[in-house]
């Protein structure tokens, strides 16, 4: 069912643009991932040149398939399901590229709890405690958290709505905005194997200088002037794709400073923590697939939910977030693979001495280039992510998956906000 309310966003788009002051140039696109690489396609279609600036060595951003574990364990260190599948772009795109996906079932099959196996009534009132969590998180007028929203339910509720908001939000349910969780699109989710790579082959066209950091935007002047290591770069307009938690650590610098309006649209958003710990197995020891997706609960530690060899992979991935997953990302690789094997071996039993041959920590949280997962609009303020679609100065056009109304959190959602902002540039452009 579709919830989105963009009726800030709609006027915005069918207001009277001014034309850009700067007559002629590149627009540049300051970042390459789903949202950049989007605008670019449409700026090229229209045959407006551009400049993307992406500051890691690869494209893609949040969307990546890692290998670090082997070239037989890839996993997707970010984005893994094509959410809302039936208006999702990716889907087509999916299909044509041939890729490997599944339907989600959202379903474990094991719950571990402190380390044993959860006994029936456990597992009847997790249920219980699920059943029927959408009209219990619906929001009853004031902009209020999911945890406000759970709380009048009784404690069933209160435990379900904390592992909803920590595993799929990657947030914990107090700092979580209810009516922006009830504007977010939902629908079929499909599993892609290689939902990064995905990404990465349908953009491998794309002219894009990578390493190159952007650290200031000046738009003092009729156009904006963009700096970077080894030099500057002068364009009309500027689509800055970059995550909010990027721009709330101040890693790139507006001159003038930006204008209250969207600075405080930035005070509304933040970045959740989800994060993964990818662990390659060693397949004659354990056969993931058999042992199926588990959940670990733990009274002492963060609730963690267990892909068991995902599309025959030899790989487990751990899921988690909120706090104390940022605890996690802080203390570091070591201590975080120690702690993923010790909550698998409980699962795996007999078959867990050896099973586990190296690890991987995705810390996006202490990420310099993404400092968090996706965004998260906090209690009081559903309307931020319209709010910063505003165009600053009818020059800089910021987008992404934090400013996708219903699409927000999503690689598809990222897709379309980049679009948006680049015919945002294209109608301002001198006829
Ligand atoms: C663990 C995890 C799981 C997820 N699961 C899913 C999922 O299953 N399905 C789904 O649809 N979405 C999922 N997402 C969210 C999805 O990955 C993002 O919403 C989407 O990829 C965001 O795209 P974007 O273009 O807005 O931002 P990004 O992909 O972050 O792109 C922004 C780019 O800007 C670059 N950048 C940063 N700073 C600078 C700078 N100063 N100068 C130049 N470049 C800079 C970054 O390196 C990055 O490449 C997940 C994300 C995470 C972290």
């Amino acid at each position: 069912m579709i919830t989105r309310r963009s009726a800030l966003a709609t006027g915005l788009l069918v207001a009277m643009p001014a034309v850009l002051r700067a007559q002629s140039g590149p627009v540049a696109i300051v970042g390459a991932g789903a949202a950049g690489l989007a605008a670019a396609e449409i700026l090229r279609q229209a045959g407006h040149p551009f400049t993307i600036l992406e500051a890691r060595d690869r494209i893609g951003g949040r969307a990546h398939t890692d290998r670090s574990l082997g070239a037989d364990t890839p996993f997707d260190a970010g984005a893994q399901y094509i959410h809302w599948a039936e208006r999702n772009p990716w889907s087509a795109i999916a299909r044509e590229a041939q890729a490997t996906s599944t339907d989600q079932d959202g379903w474990a099959r094991t719950l571990f709890i402190d380390g044993r196996p959860a006994t029936d009534a456990e597992r009847a009132r997790r249920r219980a405690g699920f059943a029927g969590l959408d009209a219990v998180l619906a929001p009853k007028g004031a902009d209020a958290s999911l945890a406000a929203e759970a709380r009048a339910a009784g404690d069933d509720a209160v435990a379900a709505t904390s592992g909803l908001s920590r595993l799929s939000l990657g947030e914990d349910p107090d700092r979580v905005s209810a009516a922006d969780y009830e504007r977010l699109w939902s629908g079929t989710d499909l599993w892609v194997d290689g939902y990064g790579d995905l990404v990465a082959r349908r953009y491998a066209h794309m002219p894009v200088r990578l390493s190159c950091a952007v650290s200031a935007i000046d738009w003092s002047g009729r156009g904006v002037r963009l700096h970077m290591p080894g030099g500057t770069l002068e364009a009309v307009a500027a689509i800055v794709t970059v995550p909010v938690g990027v721009l709330k650590a101040g890693a790139i610098s507006f001159a003038p400073r930006l204008p209250d309006a969207t600075l405080s649209a930035l005070d509304g958003l933040s970045m959740g923590a989800y994060t993964k710990i990818a662990l390659r197995l060693d397949p004659p020891k354990v056969d993931a697939r058999a042992v199926g997706d588990a959940v670990s609960v733990a009274h002492d530690g963060p609730t963690i939910y267990f892909e068991m060899g995902p599309f025959g992979h030899p790989v487990a991935v751990a899921n988690l977030g909120g706090d104390l997953a940022r605890d996690l990302c802080n203390a570091g690789d070591r201590a975080a693979i120690a702690l993923a094997t010790e909550r698998l071996s409980a699962i795996l039993g007999a078959q867990a001495g050896g099973a586990v041959r190296g690890g991987r920590l995705v810390g996006w949280w202490t990420d310099p280039h993404a400092r968090g997962s996706y965004s998260i609009a906090a209690p009081g303020h559903a309307g931020a992510r319209d709010a910063l679609r505003a165009p600053v100065g009818e020059r800089i056009v910021f987008a992404g998956e934090a400013l996708a109304g219903g699409g927000a959190m999503t690689v598809g959602g990222a897709t379309l906000d980049g679009e948006r902002a680049a015919r945002e540039v294209l109608k301002r452009l001198p006829g």
